[in-house]
C-alpha cells in the first residue's frame, strides 16, 4: 500500500478527509441549486451510486436558502451525505452557506483584489466555520489565478502553489486547520506540478492540510475518463491526494465509477490486470488480461500515464486481450489498441492526434444542453489537430477556465454564446443555433 502523506485530519459531517483515512470519492451536482426537487433527485442518486460528499453550486444569496431546503429534505430521507457549497466570487455567500452546509469552497481568486481586504474577508469566515464546524476547501485554479501572484510568478504551476500557500498561512495565522487543499487544471502536467510543489512546501512549512485531486474541464467518455485518470493517479501513487473528483461533462452518476476505481486502487483494495510488461530503453510492450473495456482503459492509464508525463517512457505498445458483451477481444494490432493508444499519449500530453478540449462539467450556472453541445462540437472539429477548443458552461467562470484554450464556445444564458479567440471575446450574443456555424467560419477564415 502507498505511503498516503501525514496530513492534518479534516472533519466534514461524518466524513474524515486526511491523516489515515481512505481516500475520499466526491462529485458535483450539474443542477440548478434553485430547482430544489432536482438538486435533491441527483443527490440522492449520487449517494446512491456511492458519492460521499456532494457539491453544489452557490451563485448567490437566494440559492443558499434552496441549499438548506435541500439539506433539509435529504436528512429527513436519512441521506447524511455532507454536502459543500461552491463559492466564487462572493465573501458573503460563502460566509452564509458556511452556516447551513459541512464544507465550503471558496476559490482565492475571486476574493478581494487587495490582499489586506481579502485576509479580512477570510478571517470572518473562518468565525463562522468555527463557531459551527464547518470546513473550507481552499480551491485554487490554473484560470484563476489573481493578478498580483500572475504578475510575480506567470501563470504557472508555481504561481499556483505560492498563491495558496498564501491562504494556508491566513488559515494558520487564524488558528483553523479544518481546511482541504486543491490546485486544479485541465493541462494534466501543470496540475501534477502544482500539487508536488505544494506537497513538497506544505511538508518544508511542518503542516500538511489534506489534498483534493482533479483534473478540471477533463471532458467526457474516453478522453476525460483517461485525461483524469492520468492526472490524479500520478499524484495518488506517489501518496499525494486524499479526496478526489473526476470531472466529466456527462451525468456526475458517471464520475463515480471512476473516482471509486482510482481510491480502490490507491487504497490497495485493486490491481492492475496488466499480466506483464517487458522495457526496452524509453519503449514498453504491456500486455492485459482485463475483464472490460471500462476496466482495461483504467489500468493502462494508471499503469503508464505518470511514466509518460515524467518522459520515464516515451511509447508503449498495448497487447492483450478484454471481454466485451462476453466475447474475448485481442488487442494486438487492433484499432482499439492504437486508439487507447493515441488517447492516452494526447491525455499525458506526449502526442496531439485530435483537438484537445478543454470542457466544463457544467453545473447549476450552465444554462444549455452542455453535453450535447460538447459533443456536436467534437464531431465537427475533430479534424483540427492539434487545436485547443474549450465549451464552458456559462460566462461568469468559463472564459477564466479556459486557460489555454485557442477558441472558446462559452454560454452566455438567454439561448445565446460568446465565442473566444484566445482570451479575447470575438463574437457575442450569438444565437445558440448558430454558435458552432460561427465558431468554425471564424477557424476557418484564421
Ligand atoms: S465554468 Fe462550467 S462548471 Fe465552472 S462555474 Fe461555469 S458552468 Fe459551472
Amino acid at each position: 500500500m502507498i505511503k498516503i502523506m501525514d496530513t492534518v485530519k479534516v472533519k466534514v459531517g461524518n466524513i474524515t478527509i486526511g491523516g489515515d483515512s481512505p481516500i475520499v470519492v466526491q462529485t458535483m451536482c450539474n443542477t440548478h441549486t434553485s430547482d430544489v426537487a432536482a438538486s435533491v433527485e441527483q443527490c440522492i442518486r449520487l449517494a446512491d451510486a456511492g458519492a460521499q460528499m456532494i457539491r453544489l453550486t452557490v451563485p448567490s444569496l437566494a440559492q443558499v436558502d434552496s441549499l438548506k431546503e435541500i439539506k433539509g429534505i435529504l436528512r429527513d430521507r436519512g441521506i447524511v451525505t455532507p454536502l459543500v457549497a461552491d463559492v466564487h466570487f462572493s465573501s458573503e455567500i460563502a460566509i452564509a452557506a458556511a452556516e447551513v452546509v459541512e464544507k465550503v469552497r471558496i476559490n482565492p481568486g475571486n476574493f478581494h483584489k487587495d490582499h489586506e481586504k481579502a485576509k479580512e474577508q477570510f478571517a470572518r469566515l473562518v468565525q463562522v466555520c468555527k463557531a459551527n464546524g464547518t470546513a473550507i476547501r481552499i480551491g485554487l485554479n490554473h484560470g484563476s489565478l489573481g493578478e498580483r501572484i500572475t504578475n510575480l510568478y506567470g501563470n504557472t504551476p508555481l504561481a499556483m502553489k505560492e498563491a495558496v500557500m498564501e491562504w494556508l498561512e491566513m488559515c494558520v495565522e487564524n488558528d483553523f486547520y479544518n481546511v482541504v487543499v486543491s490546485l486544479k487544471a485541465s493541462n494534466t502536467i501543470v496540475m501534477v506540478e502544482a500539487y508536488r510543489l505544494l506537497a513538497v512546501a506544505m511538508q518544508e512549512k511542518g503542516i500538511v492540510f489534506p489534498l483534493h485531486l482533479g483534473v478540471t474541464e477533463a471532458g467526457n467518455g474516453d478522453g476525460g475518463r483517461i485525461k483524469s485518470a492520468v492526472g490524479i493517479s500520478a499524484l495518488l501513487s506517489e501518496g499525494i491526494g486524499n479526496t478526489i473528483r473526476v470531472s466529466l461533462t456527462e451525468d456526475p452518476v458517471n464520475e463515480i465509477p471512476v473516482a471509486q476505481y482510482l481510491a480502490d486502487r490507491y487504497d490497495g483494495r485493486l490491481t492492475s490486470t496488466m499480466a506483464s510488461i517487458t522495457i526496452e530503453g524509453k519503449s514498453a510492450i504491456a500486455t492485459y488480461i482485463s475483464p472490460s473495456r471500462e476496466r482495461l482503459l483504467l489500468d493502462f492509464s494508471c499503469d503508464f500515464g505518470k511514466r509518460l508525463l515524467d518522459k520515464e517512457l516515451d511509447e508503449v505498445e498495448l497487447r492483450g486481450s478484454y471481454i466485451e458483451e462476453g466475447e474475448e477481444k485481442t488487442l494486438d494490432g487492433s484499432e482499439y489498441a492504437s486508439y487507447l493508444t493515441d488517447e492516452l499519449m494526447q491525455a499525458a500530453r506526449r502526442r496531439f492526434y485530435r483537438p484537445e478540449y478543454i470542457a466544463c462539467p457544467g453545473c447549476g450556472r450552465t444554462m444549455y444542453n452542455l453535453e450535447k453541445t460538447f459533443n456536436e462540437v467534437k464531431r465537427r472539429t475533430s479534424h483540427l489537430k492539434g487545436m485547443v477548443i474549450g465549451v464552458m458552461g456559462c460566462i461568469v467562470n468559463g472564459p477564466g477556465e479556459m486557460a489555454d484554450a485557442d477558441w472558446g464556445y462559452v454560454g452566455e444564458g438567454n439561448g445565446k454564446v460568446s465565442i473566444y479567440k484566445g482570451k479575447e471575446p470575438v463574437l457575442r450574443h450569438v444565437p445558440e443555433e448558430e454558435a458552432i456555424d460561427r465558431l468554425l467560419e471564424l477557424i476557418e477564415q484564421s
